[in-house]
């Protein structure tokens, strides 16, 4: 037997949900026609929902065992989410896909078979369209993915979905990286592995709205850059080196100039070069050491990336069985 797990990161979701099941569990039916020894486990990920949602999940799960969930204290994130999920995954093979039906389970056959059938380790989904989505968000996105790729040296594909099913070695691979500000498509452009790239149209959501406002999206870029990519700090350096540089060619300058002309206001031009040269010197040492801060800082909380409130594995489900 291997299983493949389903994992669902949910944050109000409560309309999606029972559609979404419905999608999912006859897709599964559908591959176990062809493929006798699959097993499934849906692994529903709460992210601190306000809503209904934990409740509609309960109702999957008492009548479908294979249903299994985490539910956060609180919003996390979905990169938590995701997290969360390939941590407590037991499958071989493991799927993220969104609740909201925008992964299309029907390429679900395709992208088993590369993992499986392709010796791929991994396949992973791309939208080659941005129908239905406002244009100044397509317009930041695709200026986002052209500044990061330049940027960083994790590869980072443009309108790749976070819909994509892995091995469980690579799976271990992405749970091994602990840090906390998770950037997974960063992760996954790092981590490498062969991937099989499966195109489609967009598809707009099918219940409830999207969770991303443009300046969480925003934030999600930043995090992405400042993740992946240590050009930002180095732009103080460069900013400095080049200030020392200017206030060097003025030295000579305003020395020459004193020389020929003499100096008719005694004291400004020296004071101008120690200024200028002084300044450039202390943005080159702020910016060394803000290398340095910036790496150590964001690794020594070490913090958990997230905290559940309850899971499907608690004791609640043994009280439903006595
Ligand atoms: N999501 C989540 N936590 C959040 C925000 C979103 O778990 O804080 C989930 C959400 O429920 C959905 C998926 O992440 O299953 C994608 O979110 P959404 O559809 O809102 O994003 P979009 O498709 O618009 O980029
Ligand atoms: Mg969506």
């Amino acid at each position: 037997m291997s299983m493949l797990s389903v994992i669902v990161p949910c944050y109000n979701e409560q309309e999606a949900i029972p559609i979404f099941y419905e999608a999912i569990a006859e897709t599964a039916s559908k591959m176990q026609e062809t493929q006798k020894d699959l097993e499934f486990e849906f692994l529903f990920i709460d992210d601190g929902s306000k809503d209904d949602t934990l409740d509609r999940i309960k109702e999957l799960r008492a009548k479908d065992r294979r249903v299994r969930f985490v539910s956060f204290s609180r919003n996390f994130g979905k990169e938590a989410g995701l997290y969360a999920g390939l941590k407590n995954a037991r499958g071989d093979y493991v799927v993220t896909m969104d609740a909201d039906m925008q992964d299309p389970p029907s390429l679900l056959p395709e992208m088993y078979k590369a993992v499986t059938e392709e010796g791929y380790d991994s396949a992973a989904t791309r939208r080659v369209t941005r129908r239905g989505e406002p244009v100044i968000r397509s317009f930041f996105a695709r200026g986002f993915y052209r500044i990061i790729n330049r940027m960083s040296s994790a590869d980072i594909v443009d309108g790749a979905r976070d819909y994509r099913i892995m091995t469980r070695r690579m799976v271990d691979a992405i749970v091994g990286m602990k840090e906390y500000n998770r950037f997974t498509k960063g992760i996954y452009g790092w981590i490498g592995f062969n991937t099989k790239w499966i195109e489609f149209e967009n598809v707009e959501r099918i219940a409830g709205e999207t969770k991303w406002s443009f300046w969480k999206l925003f934030g999600y870029a930043l995090e992405g850059i400042i993740g992946f990519s240590t050009a930002p700090l180095s732009l103080a350096t460069w900013f400095g080196m080049m200030m020392a540089l200017v206030s060097f060619l003025g030295i000579i300058f305003i020395i020459v100039k004193k020389i020929v002309y003499g100096d008719p206001t005694s004291g400004w031009s020296s004071m101008v070069c120690i200024m200028l040269l002084i300044a450039g010197i202390q943005l080159f040492c702020i910016g060394v050491m803000g290398q340095y801060l910036a790496k150590t800082y964001l690794e020594t909380k070490q913090r958990p990336i997230y905290i559940a409130r309850q899971t499907s594995d608690d004791e609640e489900d043994e009280r439903e069985e006595a």
